[in-house]
Order: C-alpha cells, then structure tokens, then sequence
C-alpha cells in the first residue's frame, strides 16, 4: 500500500521572488487549506484569502488559493495551490504552518509527479518528457520534449500493446478451443499477419538514426589536430569565453573539456581533445587515447592544422574516425603567405573534405565557420523533431519488442503455438514496461531520481 500522507513543497524557483507557488497533494489538502484560508474555494476557481497560522491566527500573508479536487487534478489526488509573495520568511511561515497540521508532511524530490504516474495521470514516458522539458536548453529540445509529455510515444506504445494482446488473445483462443468444432483452424494465420505488421512498424520507428536522442543530449563537434595547432584558442572562440586553457606548450590539454552551445536553437556540445600525437609519458598517453575515443564517437570533427607550419608533417592528416564527418580547418592563417587569398571555405572537386582556413587567435574567418556550423547543425537537426525515441531505455525496450515478434514469426506453425504466445506475450510485456504499465519498480527510482523538490 502506497503512503498516503499529504504531501506539501515549494513547487517555485528559489525565493525571493515575486510570487512563491506552494503545493498541497493527498487526503488532507482540503484540511490543509481550509485552516490556512479559513474555508475551500470553489474548484478551479482563482480565490483571494488571508493565509493565517492555524496555531497563533496571525496574518502570514495575502495569497491566491486554488483547488483541485480529486481525480481531476495534476497528482490525480486532492490538490490545493497558494500563491504567496515570494520572500524567504512568508515561504517558511507557510511551510512551517502545514509541517503542524496532523497527516501533512514535506514532498521528497519528484513526489508530486511520482504520484501523478501512480494514480495513472501520466504514463512512465511522459514523466520523462516532463523532466527533459524542465531540462530543455533549447527550443528544439523543448518542443521535442513537449510533444513525449503529451504521449508521443506513450500512446504509441499502448497502441502497439493493445494490437499485440489482441492478436495474443487469437492464439490463445487457438490453444484452449482446438478441439471444439466451432472454432475455426486458421486464427494464427491472422494473428501472425497482425504480428507481422506491428514488427515492421515498430522496426521502422527504430530505424532512425537515433536522432531523438541526439537532439536530447545535442550534436557532437570534437575539435581535434595535433598540439598547438590552436585547437583551445578555437573552442574560447566559439565559446566565447575562457573555456579551455591556451598555452604555448605543446600537450597541455591532458583531459577532453567540454562546452555546450546554444546554436541557433540547437544544443552543440564542442569537445576539446588532448593533442592526438604519439608520445611516452603516461599521463598524455591517456589523454590522447580518451581524445580518440571521444572525438571517434562525435557527429562532426574540426581537425586543425597548424597552417602556418612551413611543411606538413605525419599529423597533418586526419585520421579516421567511426561516424564522424571531418572538417579540415587551417590555423593561423595571420602567420602564413596564404593569408592574402585565404577564407572563402572550398569542397575541393577531388576530395569530399569540406575545408576552410581560419585564425582563432586574430578571429579571421570565424564568422564563415560559425555560419558553416550554424547550416550543419540546421541539417543534422531537420528531422530530429520528429524522431520518436529520445531515450536508450525507450530504444532497448522497442529492440527487445521487435525481437521477441521476429522469434514469433519464425516459429514453424504448426508445432509451435504455445511458443508463439509465449514470444507475443513477451513483446506486450516489453511494451507494458517502456510505458510503465507492468513491472517497473527498479526503473522507477532511476526516473524519479532527477526530480527536484516540488515537481
Ligand atoms: P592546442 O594545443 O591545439 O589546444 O593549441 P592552443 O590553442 O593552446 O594554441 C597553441 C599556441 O598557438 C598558442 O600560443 C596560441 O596563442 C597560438 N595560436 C592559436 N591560434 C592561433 C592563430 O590563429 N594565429 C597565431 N599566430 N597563433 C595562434
């Protein structure tokens, strides 16, 4: 039996502020309110009252009360909302107030929505879009976060459940009536049409470059090159500020620094790598194998080039990298005889390198890579929004499904009902889990975790 206690929190940002939300939810809100304000509004209905402490009677505050009665509420229980002015002592004297009302207790992180996934008002997907829109940097991501709050794949996901447990339900029917004259012989020949159809829908939502979730955690740019090629002094540029530390010394950068950037509305992460070069001392050795690992695994690499170096050496080149598309970006550019033609960027005709020359340290030419990151990001990220799946756990749960109909489908029919159920029976369950229906209590913590106080 869940705990019943009625739950209160400061559900507003950090005081003061102009307006404090403070939020009541479970069986005594109603109580609750009524001995703060003196009586119950009218639901729904803004309502303005005098909070007072029940204990002294002493005014607290002037403050707009609301009540949602249950079901129809956020958490789904009887819900009670003041908004206060938003100064450190009226907030305390209002949560210290209901801390004294018998059956009343403060909100852990994530509790109101915890309860709102409990009594069924929001499924376990859309918790998540709630706490990535809170999370959202961006307004691509906030629009794609909006749209998994309002069941984007929550109703997507049910949907496929209920195809899946009807074409079960042929099967099984199958199994138990074989004997019975009535039933008719060919149920599986529908059921594994339907299971046939679900797979494919299920496989072509998978198939899509994991765009949604790229565009929650943003594209990656790893500045890469070998040392002192300018690779820190280009990050400061494009971050604006001192992100990464610059020096003359060759394997200064041991670790991969990080930078988020607001890129015309899509979130860029800009990594700086450690020199990739070959070199004894341990310590750079790490980083050089943490820069590959990291810059292997970005969308989109800037190699530098010390472009102002009279011949090219070995690290010149850019090495190959798992997925990503390379940029080949000349530094220095102030310092070499090129400077006078240099800029325009090219796609020279014999080679598909994208390549353009710069100064990071002058800033020559940044506003033609900006631009030219600013196009790439705007391609990368067209589809993203529609991209359905925007979490691993979301991806895993839709692979497990897509597997257990494969194993179904390739069962042979006529020997194999009771295991093609049982493979049905696994990929509705599959399903229950990704929305939270069935079987969720160790993922649930994971979710709720990220929560803060008050939501
Ligand atoms: P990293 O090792 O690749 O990160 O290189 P840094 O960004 O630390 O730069 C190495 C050195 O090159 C520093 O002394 C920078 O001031 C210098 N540098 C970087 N970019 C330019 C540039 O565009 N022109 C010139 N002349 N020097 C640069």
């Amino acid at each position: 039996m869940p705990d019943r206690s009625t739950i209160f929190a400061l559900s507003s940002g950090r005081p003061p502020a102009a307006i404090a939300v403070v939020r009541v939810s479970g069986p005594r809100a109603g109580v609750a309110l009524e001995k703060l304000i003196g009586r119950l509004p009218e639901p729904r209905m803004a309502t303005l009252g005098r909070v007072r402490d029940p204990a002294s009677g002493d005014v607290i505050d002037e403050a707009l009360a609301l009540w949602f009665p249950a079901p129809r509420s956020e958490t789904g229980e009887d819900v009670a909302e003041l908004q206060l002015h938003g100064g450190q002592a009226v907030i305390a004297g209002v949560l210290d107030a209901l801390a004294m009302i018998e059956g009343c207790r403060p909100a852990e992180a994530g509790e109101f929505t915890r309860r709102a996934f409990e009594n069924g008002r929001l499924d376990l997907t859309a918790v998540e879009g709630l706490a990535d829109l809170i999370a959202a940097e961006t307004p691509a991501q906030r629009r794609s976060a909006y749209r998994q709050l309002k069941g984007l794949i929550g109703d997507r996901a049910e949907a496929w459940r209920r195809r899946l447990i009807e074409a079960l339900a042929l099967v099984e029917a199958r199994i138990d009536f074989s004997d019975e004259a009535d039933v008719p012989e060919d149920l599986l020949g529908p059921a594994l049409h339907a299971a046939q159809q679900l797979r494919d829908e299920i496989a072509g939502v998978l198939a899509d470059g994991r765009r949604g979730e790229r565009l929650r955690d943003g594209l990656v740019v790893a500045i890469a090159g070998a040392p002192n090629a300018g690779k820190s002094t280009l990050l400061n540029r494009l971050a604006r500020r001192e992100a990464a530390i610059v020096s003359p010394y060759a394997g200064t950068t041991r670790d991969v620094i990080e930078v988020h950037l607001d890129l015309d509305g899509y979130p860029v992460t800009l990594l700086d790598t450690a020199g990739i070069r070959d070199s004894a001392e341990p310590v750079e050795q790490e980083g050089v194998r943490r820069a590959r690992e990291r810059a292997a695994a970005a969308d989109l690499v800037l190699w530098v080039i010390d472009g102002s170096a009279a011949e090219s050496g070995a690290n010149d080149r850019p090495e190959k990298f798992a997925n990503a598309e390379i940029w080949l970006v000349r530094n220095k550019i102030d310092q070499s005889f090129e400077s006078a033609c240099a800029s325009a960027p090219k796609h020279p005709n014999n080679e598909s390198q994208f390549s353009l020359s710069i100064s990071a340290l002058k800033g020559i030419a940044m506003d033609a890579l900006a631009a030219a990151l600013s196009a790439y990001a705007k391609t990368y990220f067209a589809a993203t929004e529609s991209a359905v799946i925007t979490r691993a756990r979301h991806r895993q749960a839709l692979q497990e499904t897509v597997a257990a109909l494969d194993r179904a489908l390739a069962r042979d029919h006529s020997t194999g009902e009771e295991l093609i159920a049982e493979e049905l029976r696994a990929a509705a369950t599959t399903l229950g889990r990704l929305t939270g229906r069935v079987d969720v209590e160790d993922i649930l913590d994971v979710i709720f975790r990220d929560f803060c106080i008050g939501k």
